[in-house]
């Protein structure tokens, strides 16, 4: 159980760029970040596009003024020249900025933590893997869901064989939000359905690369062979993106998969489950009832997992923060994933090599196949729906 106390000689020295006032994001971090204040402590950053907005934001935060900036250069530059400047960075821009500032980050010799998806392309993703091992540099992709405890209790029961050999993955990540094109008016929105700073894909992107890396986390083993993806825009002004995708896959080793990611799911507030079917039973994880895991045994009454509960594998109680008795929620999940961070940027300073090799978290890999996740899915879809192999 966690209860924070410190795991690295020291708190890292971080900083934002994007997150700022208006950010649907920027507090994700935030709370992720410093519910340990072991971990990370926040002393600068370029927080807004609007430099002056920022720099109001950043000091009402806490930071001191002089480390506010008014773009990710200036933060780069300046906190190089101090002796105890910045060691890690968060990018929580729009997706057309991650590139440029996650290149600029390492050449400043940073970690960096960048959002997802990662890049536009799965060739920007290696070009970037490689400068960071160059550099001796960890990264990290906030793929926040990921954090959630129950997820690896999942992983280990199909590891162990609870439910047989896998045969069939059913994945969903929808809502509704975006179901009529008022949506697109707001700032947040306007960016996701402009291919320029989006990139080639809306809710493939948005949404789906989240369940993509879960499905990672809970089935390492099981690798993509093919796919086929229908995309459709039903507000016609986002075209060419998608606002609804449908998935189908198949695996090395025979097994299937489908999923379904969508902003037009009129009335849905919020839909994320993954559903693994194999030979004996079934596990079920759903994003609004994260401290839960449903077990389904063919011929056995169900059973319901319970976060903080003795009888869940240690891998899951590890990450385990309130207890059984108190309901955990995307907060914690974040906290879990922010803590695994500077972990392995601590490994990595210290060149543990072989505790890095142990840890499970979102790094440059899971952000790579998740970019190459929606290349595939773009493919596919634009070449008039077709299977094509996974690439
Ligand atoms: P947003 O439009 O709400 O906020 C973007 C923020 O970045 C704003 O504060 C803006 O001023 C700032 N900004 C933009 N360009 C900048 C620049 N060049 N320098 C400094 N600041 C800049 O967007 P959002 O919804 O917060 O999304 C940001 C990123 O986070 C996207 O990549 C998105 O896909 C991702 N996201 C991830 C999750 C998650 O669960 N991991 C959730 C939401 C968004």
């Amino acid at each position: 159980m966690l209860n924070g106390e410190k795991q690295i000689a020291r708190p890292l020295r971080w900083a934002m760029v994007g997150g700022g006032r208006l950010s649907q994001v920027g507090y994700k971090h935030r709370t992720g970040a410093l519910r340990d204040n072991t971990a990370f402590q926040l002393v600068a950053g370029a927080f807004d596009i609007d430099a002056g907005r920022g720099r109001d934001f950043g000091i009402n935060l806490g930071v001191a003024a002089e480390r506010c900036y008014t773009d990710y250069r200036e933060l780069f530059e300046r906190e190089a020249q101090r002796e105890e400047g910045i060691e890690v960075v968060t990018i929580a821009t729009p997706n057309g900025t991650h590139y440029e500032i996650s290149k600029a980050a390492l050449e400043a010799g940073l970690h960096v933590i960048c959002e997802k998806p990662l890049f536009f392309t799965s060739q920007q993703a290696r070009e970037i893997k490689a400068l960071a091992e160059s550099k001796g540099r960890i990264i990290g992709v906030t793929y926040g869901y990921s954090g959630h405890q129950m997820l690896l209790q999942m992983r280990q029961m199909i590891a162990r064989g609870d439910i047989g050999e896998v045969r069939m993955v059913e994945m969903q990540y929808t809502h509704g939000f975006s179901a009529s094109d008022s949506a697109d008016k707001f700032e947040a929105q306007k960016w996701r359905v402009d291919p320029a700073i989006a990139g080639p894909s809306f809710v493939l992107g948005d949404l789906s690369t989240h369940t993509y890396y879960i499905s990672q986390l809970v089935l390492p083993d099981l690798k993509l062979k093919s796919l086929l993806c229908d995309r459709q825009s039903f507000i016609a002004s986002r075209a060419p993106l998608e606002d609804n995708a449908m998935v189908m896959m198949r695996y090395h080793g025979g097994a299937v998969g489908r999923l379904w990611t969508s902003s037009v799911n009129a009335g849905c507030m919020d839909a994320q489950q993954i559903r693994v079917i194999g030979s004996k039973a079934s596990l079920q994880w759903c994003d609004t009832q994260p401290n839960e895991l449903r077990y389904e045994v063919q011929n056995q009454p169900n059973q319901l997992l319970h976060h903080g509960m003795p009888y869940l594998d240690n891998a899951a109680l590890a990450d385990d923060r309130l207890g059984a008795l108190h309901t955990e929620g995307l907060t914690d999940a974040w906290s879990n994933i922010y803590l695994k961070f500077a972990l392995a940027m601590d490994a990595k300073n210290r060149g543990d090599e072989a505790a890095l090799a142990a840890m499970i978290y979102p790094g440059i890999d899971a952000g790579l196949e998740g970019v190459r996740w929606v290349e595939n899915c773009v493919r596919s879809a634009d070449s008039g729906a077709v299977w094509v192999n996974y690439e």
